[in-house]
């Protein structure tokens, strides 16, 4: 009985070393901005194709819409539509208050009212997780409890070595301090092909050079004798179309006197007229309508998931692909631009994932970014949170454990 006690005794003790919490698994989630669904198959991405080839890879990844930076990052890190997580488009206001929130208004991003999702560091910090994130949109708000234990202030200049060195300095830290949850983000492939459009050297070299990234992050994991415990998924928010100042529509030319507050321009725009109704609106721009749709925000297809929302603007206006919506305030420049119908494959983004939780050499169908949340929730052992968007069941079946 003595015997039984002390062994008893010796198995709690080793419970709570921290050598024993190390076995729990890792999850690193690195978002490519802007990496096209088909970019991976350039033949510039050994890095990736090395994932597919020991891991997942889906033929494309969904976004939401709309196919923009933040929305779909925090769609990915919420496993909500946009009309539920809050962050309707890059540049909104609040219509009640007259705020603007806006990606490059450091305050508003901190400030966490924007945000109406519960994000997955918040899940996970509750359940006795830590998180860390080198960079995600919606990571750095000004409530402790919701954001990941370790950040950073989102800094555009920060070297991408440096940012890989910082995630692999989280995964030294003691085992009792170390992030099992980690985020990674690099805007290269984005800011490239805005510039370069999909197929510009530039953007041919962007793509080369984040996958090099992926290489020095897998390698780093090596090196530290990991890899049988760090699960890595890569993925992007949305893709790219090319663009061409030849295809533009001059929407204040349309609208006439009708005057609006605007947000956003290029592949959508959203209206709110101040001095005509929503209808009356709305049909002027239906008679008119040549290289793009309009909708009154509750007529919006329902598979857009953009209705439910006070902040949506009453009218969106969606150019055809490779169109731009533009006003003599407003003009677009660049030869590759996002933000259409997410349904578009142009839109589609990226999902290669690897490591102990998933399958080897799977490949798979196009995947939903809104399933990211619970797929990460399982393999990390937590519960996801329940009023989500997200469903496991449509993406479990690239892990290893899948039991259908
Ligand atoms: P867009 O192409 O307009 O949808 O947005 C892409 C841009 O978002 C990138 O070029 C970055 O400058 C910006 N961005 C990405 N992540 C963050 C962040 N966490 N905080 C602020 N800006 C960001
Ligand atoms: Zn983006
Ligand atoms: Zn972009």
């Amino acid at each position: 009985m003595k015997n039984v006690t002390r062994i008893l005794l010796v198995l709690i003790f080793l419970w709570f070393q921290p050598g024993l919490a190390q076995e729990k698994p890792y999850v690193i989630l690195i978002s490519l901005d802007g990496f096209r669904w088909d970019y991976g198959s350039r033949g510039m991405t050994p890095n990736l194709q090395d994932m597919a080839e020991n891991g997942v890879q889906a033929i494309s990844l969904q976004p939401v819409f709309p196919s923009k930076t933040f929305p779909n990052h925090l769609s990915m890190i919420t496993g909500m539509y946009p009309e539920n997580h809050g962050i309707i488009l890059n540049y909104f206001t609040d219509p009640f208050t007259g705020e603007r929130y806006g990606l490059r208004n450091r305050r508003a991003v901190q400030d966490a009212r924007w945000y109406t999702g519960e994000a997955l560091w918040q899940t996970a910090e509750r359940q006795g997780v830590i998180c860390a994130s080198y960079f995600w949109p919606g990571s750095e708000l000004n409530l402790a409890y919701r954001r990941p234990t370790y950040f950073q202030y989102y800094d555009h200049g920060r070297p991408y070595r440096t940012r890989v060195q910082g995630v692999l300095d989280w995964l030294k830290l003691p085992p009792a301090d170390r992030p099992h949850f980690l985020t990674l983000y690099f805007d290269a492939v984005d800011t490239q092909g805005h510039r370069a459009g999909p197929d510009g050297a530039a953007t041919n070299r962007a793509i080369a050079r984040v996958d090099s990234m992926v290489g020095l992050l897998r390698q780093g994991i090596a090196d530290l004798g990991m890899i049988g415990q760090v699960n890595v998924i890569v993925v992007s928010d949305h893709g790219m179309t090319a663009i061409d100042s030849t295809r533009q529509v001059r929407l204040d030319s349309i609208l006439g006197s009708i005057e609006c507050d605007i947000e956003e321009r290029g592949p959508l725009m959203l209206l709110r007229p101040k001095n005509r109704s929503v209808d009356e609106t709305v049909q002027v721009l239906a008679e008119n309508a040549s290289h793009y749709r309009v909708y009154k925000r509750e007529d919006i297809p329902k598979n857009f998931h953009y209705s439910h929302n006070p902040f949506i603007p009453p009218i969106l206006v969606l150019a055809d692909m490779g169109w731009g919506l533009v006003t003599e305030k407003l003009p677009v420049h660049g030869k590759g631009n996002h933000g259409y119908d997410a349904n578009h494959m142009d839109m589609h983004g990226i999902f290669y994932a690897s490591g102990p939780a998933f399958k080897h050499g799977y490949r798979t169908g196009t995947l939903r970014n809104i399933d990211i949340y619970p797929l990460i929730c399982k393999i990390l052992g937590i519960m996801p949170r329940q009023n989500i968007d997200g469903r496991l069941e449509t993406i479990e079946c690239v892990l290893q454990h899948d039991e259908r």
